[in-house]
């Protein structure tokens, strides 16, 4: 492609609002611009990059055995409605109404369509089992679009639906899901994490996220040293270190202006960990206090698989229910339910006394008090692994994919049955799987950049060569810059030929940030002595080579690149 016929509108400048490193080198290398929050254009670059992920996904979907569909994304209420996920999905969803006053909605993922399909398609257990994907686009009112392409409103979506007789059906059709996806991120060039993930809103038992370690992320996983175990830690089980407990016995000790575990630490000389952190928290069924120990953090996301949505109570309410300023708040004598983290289990404690100025030291939760156990800490980096000896370390990502098995809560509720061997009904057991191209392509950009631009990874570049003839003015220079242009071509090699009448030096530039994998420069040693200069992208590495071998030379570093 010819620089001077396409739209490649580069910028000197990131745009003022960019975040993530990705967003300015996409914004900068001309490959999409922002048309409203969260909703983007695809510029002939870009494109390229995004064609060539999908090609990728849809290789690897069709080895496992998976089938190309397009599913509308105007989709009827009722189909929402029969799931009761019409209700369970809030402002997230994009509704209208047709203007036959029908209610609509914009398809933000495809388990109703594809369980409404297999109701209608599939009759016996012969059908079975299928696999069914579309690359189609997804609309979803994000409350924060941010980061560029990595969380917008309007993105695509490889999504794919699994259908089986049975759990071992499924398990298989899961299986193939993760190898595919592993060979989908590591052929685009990613370095991930495979981990066990929350279900979340699409119900079902096990859940697994693809994710590509990046600071731009929005996701924490937590990882094992030693063993496999991987975990995103929203669900990341850990074994918190076990402090030295000294042998306490239950007393009460004056604490004044004490509130803070850190302020209860420095007056007693303690470890954090030898202290509980008293949190009252009002739910469905009224306050309850959250017990952690010092030197942990709640994680929300844990208590709410729990109680359900908590809000934190206000000051008042802690003083009308436990008698003492929040800062004095403990376990011990509170007629109150109480939760405490897995990893009180042993050891005794300095907990607030329920009365200002106080604390209790000794006390042994489960004699004490008796609480609900539950895991509602947040594993931190230093952690053990709850598997191994191992230490957990935690690691910021992009969720770039992610599988779940549904199991039959679509095809329950959808009445998408199969008659099986003996001639009875049963429910389809399904499974569903999602990528993000533009996550993926984002990721990579994430992974690979220097101060100078994009290195982009060869499987995913919009181009493979960037041609550049050091001055179009000199007629010489450009006929052979044009001759190595039309032999490329005829080797099918994907030229992107800089043909700009531009000073070197804005060309260089550019080159260094579109990331092309090989630069090929012609310049006046091409006249004088026969020599055109070849250059890594990802390496910096130079070889002169002799016109002669120009394209041979290409070709070989290319595929070296590729491999
Ligand atoms: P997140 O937790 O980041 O919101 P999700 O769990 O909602 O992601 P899914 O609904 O499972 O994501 O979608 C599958 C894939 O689609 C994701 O792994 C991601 O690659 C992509 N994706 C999801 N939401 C967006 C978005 N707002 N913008 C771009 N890509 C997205
Ligand atoms: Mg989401």
């Amino acid at each position: 492609m010819r620089w001077t016929r396409s739209l490649i509108p580069t910028l000197k400048e990131a745009p003022a609002e960019a975040e993530a490193v990705s967003h300015t080198l996409m914004v900068r290398a001309g490959l999409v611009r922002q048309l409203a929050a969260g909703i983007y254009v695809y510029l002939p670059l870009g494109q390229r990059v995004m064609d060539k992920v999908n090609g990728i996904i849809r290789e690897e979907m069709d080895r496992t055995g998976g089938q190309e569909i397009t599913m509308p994304i105007l989709h009827p209420a009722e189909l929402w409605q029969q799931t009761g996920r019409w209700t369970a999905i809030g402002e997230e969803m994009f509704r209208l109404h047709d203007r036959g006053k029908r209610q609509m909605c914009l398809g933000m993922t495809h388990e109703e369509v594809i369980t409404w399909l297999a109701a209608r398609e599939i009759r016996s257990y012969r059908d079975l089992p299928q696999i069914w994907y579309q690359i189609q686009t997804k609309l979803r009112d994000e409350a924060r679009p941010k980061s560029g392409v990595l969380r917008t409103r309007e993105f695509l979506m490889k999504d794919s639906y699994s259908l089986d007789r049975d759990d071992e059906g499924l398990t298989r059709s899961y299986e193939l899901h993760k190898e595919a996806y592993r060979r989908i991120l590591a052929r685009c060039g990613l370095a991930f994490h495979v981990v066990e993930s929350d279900p979340g809103m699409m119900g079902g038992a096990t859940a697994h996220e693809f994710m590509a370690p990046s600071e731009a992320g929005e996701d924490e996983v937590a990882l094992c040293e030693r063993c496999n175990y991987s975990a995103n830690v929203e669900l990341a089980i850990s074994r918190p270190r076990t402090p030295a407990f000294p042998e306490w016995r239950l007393e009460e000790i004056a604490t004044p202006d004490v509130r803070t575990i850190e302020e209860v630490c420095r007056f007693l000389n303690i470890d954090p960990a030898l202290t509980i952190k008293s949190l009252l928290l009002v739910g469905h069924d009224g306050p309850f206090l959250a017990l952690l120990r010092g030197d942990q953090r709640l994680h929300e996301r844990k208590l709410a698989r729990v109680t359900g949505e908590v809000r934190p109570a206000h000051r008042d309410e802690v003083v009308a229910h436990l008698g003492a300023e929040p800062g004095s708040i403990g376990p011990a004598g509170a007629k109150l339910p109480i939760i405490a983290d897995e990893s009180l289990r042993e050891g005794r404690y300095v907990v607030g006394a329920n009365k200002d100025g106080f604390h209790l030291r000794g006390v042994v939760p489960g004699t004490h008090f008796q609480p609900q156990w539950a895991d509602i800490h947040q594993a931190k980096s230093g952690d053990g692994c709850p598997y191994c000896e191992g230490t957990l370390r935690i690691e910021r990502v992009i969720e770039v994919g992610n599988i779940f098995k549904l199991g039959t809560k679509y095809s329950t509720s959808l009445k998408a049955m199969y008659l099986n061997e003996a001639g009875e009904e049963r429910p389809i057991v399904m499974g569903s799987y999602g990528i993000g191209p533009a996550r993926i392509a984002a990721a990579a950009i994430e992974q690979h950049h220097d101060e100078l631009g994009i290195v982009w990874p060869p499987a995913i570049a919009p181009f493979q060569l960037h041609l550049l003839p050091v001055n179009v003015r000199d007629q010489k220079l450009v006929e052979l810059a044009e001759a190595i242009y039309a032999q490329l071509g005829r080797e099918r090699i994907e030229v992107l030929y800089d043909d700009r009448d531009d000073r070197p030096g804005v060309k260089f530039k550019d080159a260094d940030l579109l990331g092309l994998p090989l630069r090929m420069t012609v310049g006046t040693r091409a006249l004088r002595e026969g020599i055109v200069d070849l250059k890594i992208r990802k390496t910096g590495e130079e070889v002169q080579v002799p016109l002669s071998e120009a394209v041979s030379r290409a070709h070989t570093l290319l595929s070296r690149l590729t491999d």
